[in-house]
């Protein structure tokens, strides 16, 4: 394996991705046992609770396993070469930014122009 700038990223990702991996296994072991408990349970009258409890869980696995995803896409940009460069703009990233958020794909001002327009999107839907 050639020298690689970025090899102290590579070994906190795949860092993060095993806590994460690790998480997500529990999220969902926990998720089973609560649908199958409410699925036993006598107290059918509340399906929405369990079904609401249910959704909030199901939105931070998939809010985790999102990030999961980052970081795999990360590890791979990494393996590419085009690890540190922002997707919008090709500019460096920055180091200080990387350390913060090693899974980032965007430098900081293109970061904050995505999240105002997925901001923007999430304020129509309400
Ligand atoms: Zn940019």
């Amino acid at each position: 394996m050639p020298e690689n700038r970025f090899s102290e990223f590579s070994v906190l990702l795949q860092a993060q991705r095993k806590q994460l991996l690790g998480e997500v296994r529990d999220k969902i072991a926990a998720l089973g046992e609560q649908l199958g408990a409410a699925n036993q349970s006598k107290i059918t009258n509340d399906e929405g609770l369990a079904d609401a409890a249910a959704e909030v869980e199901v939105a931070m696995a998939v809010r985790e396993s999102q990030e999961l995803q980052e970081i795999e896409a990360a590890l791979a940009r990494i393996d590419n070469g085009s690890y540190g460069s922002c997707a919008d703009c090709g500019d460096e990233i920055g180091q200080a930014r990387l350390k913060a958020n090693p899974a980032a794909k965007r430098c900081l001002p293109c970061q904050e122009q995505y999240e105002r327009a997925q901001g923007q999107i999430h304020l129509t839907g309400s």
